[in-house]
């Protein structure tokens, strides 16, 4: 990306921002949301329109090239291991500082009727949402990995896991046929991928207005919420344990990680991927910014197109540090603003839900919260208990967006030095 147009993006969040104040104080919350926030729709969707083709194309023309299966599994092996590694981290994190302030104690118990009734419906949505993805038995998640037609996963973006496995496998039937005979199929991917790549250039064109909308609509939305500051003490002291969590995974996991194993300079990375965080930033989601991500880390972090469409897509999909963080920071705020006292063993149980919830959150904004239903009825917590939080949602999903993508990213450079790739 060129710096004037990252700097760019940089004025439109800044401006977004006061626009957002001041619309806000005029009151003019039904002139945003009729000329503004639309621009910022169009640009959310501008990048999901790319990010399914984006993920076919490069997934199917890197893995075609891969002769070496040895290499592939053992790409897949770091990726893993890395995923694991690093959400666990994230949720031991959120337990510990969670612990340490303990902002549930704050939460004054005649307020939590209050904000149940204010939240009811918006607690149903989540809830019904969440049993769909709970109902089912242990293995469902590996017969849902598997399309039963490729055309349908392909409409709906939250079948990304599809998707994935669909390119992959294609991509490697590709590689093991004889080569005289797919030449023409791959180098088809190949210019596609090409052509996708130079989309994803276009739309960034688009993305200071974009960032400019969506930031002054999402401040404007949340001046309205005035209930919020009768409880200020509690959710506040809950916001900033979870911010904290946040920068500590920023500023000292991602950086050792791309120091000590990488052997990548950390400020090389942070300054080539701030554009891209600023639009995870703004857009709430993971999926949305993949084809920014993809870019970025191939161009500018000189990560082999095979690692790259093969770490990111994954990654976005399922691996959410930032998520699994502020699920588990989230279940026990809650437990504590209803008198619970968790113990040792439940506190482990929200590591290994969190896990998996923050696995099989999809990448759009506000899913976290919907996974974390599902935690809080795994500690036989009543999931109303999300109406406490519901309200400030919105700005600590921006930002553990912003870490879930540049987790992925630092998996992308990691592992690609790890296994000797030159750029
Ligand atoms: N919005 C997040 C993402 O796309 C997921 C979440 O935590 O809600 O990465």
């Amino acid at each position: 990306m060129q710096r004037r147009l990252a700097l760019w993006i940089l004025i439109a969040l800044g401006a977004g921002f006061l626009a957002g104040i001041g619309l806000g104080f005029l009151g003019l919350h039904q002139f945003v949301k009729d000329w503004i926030a639309p621009f910022g729709e169009i640009f959310i969707r501008l990048l999901q329109m790319v990010a399914i083709p984006l993920i076919i194309t490069s997934l199917i023309s890197g893995v075609a090239h891969l002769s070496d299966m040895a290499r592939l599994s053992k790409l897949g092996l770091l990726t893993i291991s890395y995923y694991i590694f690093t959400t666990t981290v994230a949720i031991v994190i959120g337990l510990v500082l969670v612990n340490i302030t303990q902002p549930g104690k704050l939460f004054p118990p005649d307020q939590q009727e209050i904000f149940r009734e204010q939240f009811k419906h918006q607690v149903e949505e989540k809830v019904s949402v969440a049993q769909e993805v709970s109902v089912s038995s242990p293995l469902r998640f590996l017969v849902d990995l598997v399309p039963k037609n490729i055309f349908q996963s392909v409409e709906d973006n939250k079948k990304m896991l599809q998707v994935i496995f669909f390119a992959l496998f294609l991509g490697l039937a590709l590689a093991m046929s004889p080569r005289n005979k797919v030449q023409t199929a791959i180098k088809f991917f190949e210019g596609l991928n090409e052509a996708i790549l130079k989309m994803v250039e276009l739309i960034m064109l688009f993305a200071p207005i974009g960032v400019f909308a969506l930031m002054t609509s999402i401040i404007v939305d949340f001046s309205r919420g005035g209930e919020i500051s009768s409880m200020l003490e509690a959710l506040g002291t809950y916001m900033l344990t979870v911010v904290l969590g946040l920068f500590l995974l920023i500023l000292f996991l991602y950086p050792s990680i791309l120091k000590f194993i990488a052997k990548f300079s950390p400020i090389k990375f942070f300054k080539e991927m701030y554009p891209v965080q600023m639009v995870a930033f703004s857009t709430s989601s993971s999926a949305a910014t993949l084809p920014v991500t993809m870019k970025v880390v191939t161009e500018k972090l000189r990560v082999p197109e095979e690692t790259a469409s093969f770490v990111l897509p994954l990654g976005a999909t399922i691996n959410m540090d930032g998520t699994a963080l502020y699920q588990a920071v989230a279940a026990v705020f809650i437990a504590q603003a209803m008198g619970w006292d968790l113990t040792v063993s439940q506190q482990a149980t929200i590591v290994l839900t969190a896990t998996l919830a923050s696995i099989g959150a999809a990448a759009v904004p506000g899913a976290g919260i919907v996974m974390l239903v599902i935690i809080l009825q795994a500690l036989g917590i009543g999931p109303a208990g999300i109406a406490l939080i519901l309200a400030v949602d919105r700005p600590l999903d921006m930002l553990r967006t912003v870490v879930n993508v540049t987790s992925d990213a630092t998996c992308a450079v990691t592992v690609s030095k790890l296994i000797n790739e030159k750029g």
